[in-house]
């Protein structure tokens, strides 16, 4: 029968078959470096969202809503990937949203740069 090491240290285990870890100090260090893990993930999103949400802002400025060209909006950093919310419209009119502020695609890689509507959509606090 093979003998049941810790997870963390590798030091042979005793007692329940159940047994994962050789003691607290083990199984803390384990689940410590597994949530790291996670949250440098959810991190790096958060930190996109932010990103992205700076950029519309800084180019809506004061202005409800404004034109740019796709390659401006790259060319800022924004990344595609990365949205909180989509508003489906008609006739594939969507609305991409990060945060309050969003995107419409519009003809010859434009898009319309808008606040977000501050009237409640479906079930939003
Ligand atoms: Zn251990």
């Amino acid at each position: 029968m093979n003998q049941r090491r810790c997870e963390e240290c590798n030091s042979p285990l005793k007692g329940r078959s159940d047994k994962r870890f050789c003691g607290d100090y083990c199984r803390n260090t384990y689940h410590n470096r597994k949530h790291q893990k996670r949250n440098r993930v959810r991190y790096a999103t958060h930190q996109k969202l932010q990103r992205n949400r700076q950029i519309l802002k800084e180019i809506l400025g004061s202005k409800a809503r404004r034109v740019i060209g796709r390659e401006q909006l790259i060319q800022l950093g924004f990344d595609f990937g990365f949205l909180t919310e989509i508003l489906r419209l008609t006739r594939g009119q969507n609305y991409y949203y990060i945060y309050d502020v969003g995107y419409r695609l519009l003809e010859a890689n434009r898009l319309l740069i808008v606040h977000k509507d501050k009237r409640p959509l479906a079930i939003s606090s």
